[in-house]
């Protein structure tokens, strides 16, 4: 990939979006606390027979507010260990038309937006050398550095040294879930060598970050958090259970096994001294990326949600021993609960330390949009493989991701997919007419085919996507599952 600079007008755009998501997380326990008032009024609405009836309903509501001041714990702890890569003290200002008035002191006063539209931008990371995994978010778009350890970038405008097995990126926040990822979430951050897991490409030295979560928010934005943002929140605590905790695993096994064997079936012979390079577009919260690591695989996540890579950050880097943290993930909805000790149970999580699980060398997590990230000429016939897990529908153009794909793997280089096809922005009614190009699975096949791959194996996969194990709804995907491998070229 070659050397990118950030304009000041593309920095600011990340930085307001940034803070944008710091303020919905911090956001968190006031949200939580209106859902609770709220059925305090319902409560108070009852006949005196009715009220006597339900008497419980009261301890309940305590309850749950204890819960929501544990999670709300576990939030702060994350935002505590985050680092932004930029300095997000700096005063911004974006004008309706989306160019920049002002930014602080140093910089350009009025600069034209190429590109208004583009949407956040946020983190990447690279991850480090074996025993520490280091995820980051960068301002950047681009932080690869050949030091995977703790590299990092001094600055947005800074030149860098691409090396493919260490790229970072930058991402843009958009959580992009679609409804079956409207249960799920991600986020993401640094991961470090021996103690930490993932680091990312920049360094935290040196951007005089600011000490609290408090001092990251827009104080512009105050409470008015979206609903959008605040369920945001909440699916990055489900993503939690999928990826980390043990009430995961059968999803995980579901999702996560069927692709892992594929690995293992087709590099047999992984070279301890030049193992194998496999990218995650959309990783999530990073557990796949981890488990490929640990297969013995220079694995690469990547990911353009800051939510996401806050979260998995913390996580990879940040966790010091199994079970360190509990949460309530399923608080939030009072709807299909068995019981309400079902639904105030809490989790544990992680299942695993990750910093202990055995990672292969020059894992990172890559924050920023996969099409700008990896559209690009240094990153061709880079890949031995390409893994996507409930990816592909994220795509605005399905097409360009498979391009995109089939450009990046070695000829004779594997694609393993497991997905539906609920295309993310297919009934958007969102003003700005956003692409959405929305196919069949026989015609997904038929584009794949054109770039080049054929079909080695292909099944459907039956899966939940973040649900509740013990809730009375479970939305099941049949979900595609295949190999495809990268014709040589004759
Ligand atoms: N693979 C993970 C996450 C699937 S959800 C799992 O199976 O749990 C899809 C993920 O892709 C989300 O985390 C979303 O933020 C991310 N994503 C969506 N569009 C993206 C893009 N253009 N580039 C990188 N990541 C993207």
């Amino acid at each position: 990939m070659g050397e990118r600079r950030y304009s000041k007008l593309e920095e600011a755009l990340e930085i307001k979006s940034l803070r944008r998501i710091i303020n919905s997380y911090l956001n968190y326990p006031d949200a939580a606390e209106a859902d609770v008032r709220r059925y305090e009024r319902s409560f108070k609405k009852l006949s005196p027979a009715h009220k006597a009836l339900l008497s419980h309903l009261p301890s309940k509501f305590r309850r749950l507010r204890w819960c929501i001041s544990v999670n709300t714990h576990f939030i702060m702890s994350m935002l505590q260990a985050f680092e932004p890569p930029f300095d997000m003290s700096q005063d911004i200002d974006i004008d309706e038309h989306g160019n920049l008035k002002h930014v602080s002191e140093d910089h350009i006063h009025t600069e034209v937006s190429s590109n208004s539209q583009e949407r956040d931008i946020c983190a990447g990371q690279p991850v480090s050398a074996a025993g520490s995994i280091v995820s980051g978010l960068k301002s950047s778009n681009f932080c690869r550095g050949n030091d995977v350890t703790h590299s990092s970038q001094k600055s947005s405008n800074e030149k860098k040294e691409i090396h493919p097995e260490n790229l970072c990126n930058s991402v843009a926040d958009k959580s992009f879930t679609s409804e079956h990822h409207t249960e799920s979430c991600s986020s993401g951050d640094d991961m470090k060598v021996n103690g930490d897991l993932a680091s990312c490409c920049h360094d935290s030295t040196d951007n005089g970050n600011a000490s609290s979560p408090r001092d990251l928010m827009d104080p512009s934005l105050g409470l008015n958090v979206p609903l959008v943002d605040v369920d945001k929140v909440r699916c990055i605590i489900r993503n939690i259970v999928r990826d980390w905790a043990a009430e995961g695993q059968k999803e995980r096994d579901q999702c996560y096994m069927p692709i892992l064997a594929e690995l293992n079936r087709l590099f047999p012979d992984r070279s301890k001294e030049r193992p194998p390079c496999c990218l995650v577009p959309g990783a999530g919260l990073g557990r796949l990326a981890l488990e490929i690591s640990c297969l013995g695989f220079i694995s690469q996540g990547n990911e353009f949600s800051y939510y996401m890579m806050i979260c998995s950050n913390f996580i990879l880097n940040h966790t010091q021993v199994v079970n360190e943290w509990t949460i309530y993930p399923w608080i939030h909805s009072n709807c299909n609960s068995l019981s309400d000790n079902d639904q105030l149970r809490p989790v544990s999580f992680p299942d695993i330390h990750p910093a202990s699980a055995g990672i292969t060398e020059g894992f990172s997590m890559c924050g920023g949009d996969f099409v700008e990230v990896y559209n690009d000429e240094s990153q061709e016939a880079f890949w031995d493989a390409v893994v996507t897990c409930f990816f592909l529908d994220t795509a605005h153009n399905i097409v360009e991701y498979i391009e995109i794909i089939s450009k990046l793997l070695k000829s004779g280089g594997v694609w393993i997919n497991l997905g539906p096809l609920l295309y993310h922005f297919a009934d958007s009614y969102s003003p700005d007419d956003e692409m959405s190009i929305e196919l069949s699975l026989e015609d997904v096949k038929k584009v794949a085919f054109h770039y080049g791959f054929e079909m080695e194996i292909e099944k459907i996969i039956e899966t939940t996507y973040t649900a509740n194990p013990r809730s009375m709804m479970q939305n099941r995907y049949f979900a595609a599952f295949w190999t495809m491998k990268k014709k040589p070229v004759t």
